[in-house]
């Protein structure tokens, strides 16, 4: 017997029709690519949108077809989402930071017909132009005035705008219909193409508004920092529309001044993204006695956040940090470390681990650890063991896989590729990516737990720790350090730093100063690179 309540299929224009209606007013405010902060609401951004949906029909878009965004987060943006998603269309988000190499391969990939850009990226695309054949169109992000000499095939999204009629339909579709496009940035291989479907980018927002997550309502003020073309922008994109929070967005700017500035100037009460971020955001604070006087929290992810930051905003900043864990395939947001009854009668500094860890798992989403037999493990905090995960949004399959391509094991769990342990109260401790970890003599070595220690010494501004190959124990950890500007250490006063702090067996074998370490397309510490460049590199015979 079916029950007998509405068939409502849940498609992401329901939320921005939700924003219009009941948070019409309520601020959307834009650091601009030109420059000036603009402010707009989630009314005029619904209208714009249905505007653009317009546009879109106009070029002969349908339901299924891919429209891309090579873009920062900007209320332009949004409009090309939601105008895109509410007829149908898929919504591919191009990572500006990727090779021109990765981008035409992933152009090509997704068969993009149309690219909405910033006015930045415009030289990169009359550069990639002849090896990008099915887009059609270029719309630059931008107004008649700001446009420089556009070429005949370039057209400027205000005018188009203007030219559109207010009224289009969205939705009318099945749940399951394709919304957006996101490729992996490729940290570990080729870039996979994950298409969210509207079902799945609706439940995960249902999942993200739970209080255990980000703890948000509409009394929040929310920037944006994580990037939209970042793992779906972490869901922020509906999440704050569906929340009616005022939403900031900070256009091209994410350096330590103009992130305060907005955190400051509106009032922000909760912020998100990658670790390097709030590290250049402390640096600026620190350097000019800066203060953080409405913000209360910072959700951080995509990679673990290193103790010293976490206690450096709660300790002189009186902020809290979230730690989330999450990747692109799971839409992204996977477990989030904030407490329960349970963690909350632990000693001070027992709490101080667990808001370290990567947290429990949100609604919806099943997790569980396995050996390399795919044999499950104990959740006792002790022993490492793939993760896998499993949920209405987590990926089936890769966009253009083929449909009996297996990326799931027999019990439907898909194999996120990091290693982990989880404890008793069900809390994420994320080792280390697989390919990461280091197997010296048969026993694992997390990286990224010798790096966040690293990261406590006041001389640091970067550590990375690689395996190097060893005759005896196959693979040794070495430590990769950029040091703070003017700052000069010799290797023994981190060895010495470390000891106490890990077994000895973790030490690492020899200690590397570079100029710089370079950072991948999503910000974060790019080991592959790395690796290759340390690829000849041979350690001290011991
Ligand atoms: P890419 O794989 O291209 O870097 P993603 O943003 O999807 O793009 O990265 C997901 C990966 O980032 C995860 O599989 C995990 O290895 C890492 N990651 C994400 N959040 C955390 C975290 N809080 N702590 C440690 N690693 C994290």
């Amino acid at each position: 017997m079916h029950g007998l309540m509405q068939n409502w299929p849940l498609t992401v224009d329901k939320i921005l029709d939700h924003a219009k209606r009941w948070h019409g007013a309520t601020e959307v405010v834009t650091r601009t690519v030109e420059g000036p902060v603009v402010r707009s609401t989630y009314g005029e951004l619904h209208a714009r949108a249905r505007r653009l949906s317009n546009v879109l029909l106009g070029f002969g878009i349908k339901r299924g077809d891919r429209v891309a965004t090579l873009a920062w987060n900007t209320a332009r943006h949004m409009e090309v989402w939601y105008g895109a998603m509410g007829i149908g269309a898929v919504c591919h988000t191009l990572n500006p930071r990727l090779f021109a190499e990765q981008l035409v391969y992933i152009i090509n990939h997704a068969d993009d017909r149309v690219i909405f850009t910033d006015l930045s990226f415009v030289p990169l695309l009359r550069d990639l132009r002849p090896r990008i054949p099915s887009v059609e169109r270029i719309v630059i992000l931008t107004d008649e005035h700001s446009a420089q000499a556009c070429r005949k095939d370039e057209l400027i999204f205000e005018t188009l705008l203007n030219e559109a009629s207010p009224n289009a339909v969205w939705g009318g579709f099945d749940e399951n219909t394709a919304a957006g496009l996101c490729y992996t940035s490729g940290t570990t291989g080729d870039p996979k193409g994950v298409l969210y479907s509207h079902r799945s980018n609706f439940l995960h927002t249902l999942s993200i508004t739970n209080a255990d997550v980000f703890s948000l309502s509409a009394r929040d003020v929310v920037l944006s920092v994580v990037p939209m073309f970042h793992a779906n922008g972490w869901g922020l994109a509906f999440v704050c529309p569906g929340l009616g929070c005022k939403l900031v967005l900070p256009g091209p700017k994410l350096d330590g001044p103009s992130i305060h500035e907005l955190l400051e100037s509106e009032k922000v009460t909760f912020t998100a993204g990658v670790p390097t971020v709030w590290q250049m955001l402390l640096a600026h604070l620190r350097e000019t006695r800066g203060k953080l006087t409405t913000l209360k929290c910072i959700g951080v992810g995509g990679a673990a956040v290193p103790d010293a930051t976490v206690r450096a905003f709660r300790d002189e900043f009186g902020v809290q940090i979230l730690h989330a864990w999450g990747m692109t395939e799971i839409s992204p947001i996977g477990t989030v470390s904030s407490p329960t009854n349970a963690t909350a009668s632990l000693s001070a500094a027992e709490q101080f681990q667990v808001s370290l860890s990567q947290g429990r798992t949100t609604m919806l989403m099943d997790a569980k650890l396995v050996d390399d037999a795919g044999e499950r493990l104990p959740h006792d905090g002790k022993t490492f063991g793939r993760l896998m995960v499993k949920g209405p949004f987590v990926v089936e399959r890769y966009f253009r896989d083929e449909p009996t391509q297996k990326r799931l094991d027999g019990e439907g769990f898909f194999d996120t590729g990091d290693v982990a342990t989880i404890d008793p109260h069900g809390f994420v401790k994320i080792t280390d990516r697989a390919k990461d970890i280091i197997k010296s003599g048969g026993e694992w070595i997390s990286s990224i737990d010798i790096e966040n220690l690293v990261m406590a010494h006041p001389k640091v501004a970067l550590a990375a720790v690689i395996a190097c190959a060893h005759e005896k124990w196959s693979e040794r950890p070495l430590l990769i350090i950029k040091l703070r500007p003017g700052e000069s250490a010799a290797k023994n006063d981190f060895l010495a730093f470390l000891e106490g702090k890990i077994v000895t067996w973790w030490m690492p074998d020899d200690v590397v100063f570079v100029d710089d370490l370079p950072l991948g397309a999503t910000g974060k510490i790019d080991k592959k690179l790395i690796r290759k460049q340390f690829a000849d590199y041979r350690l001290p015979m011991r």
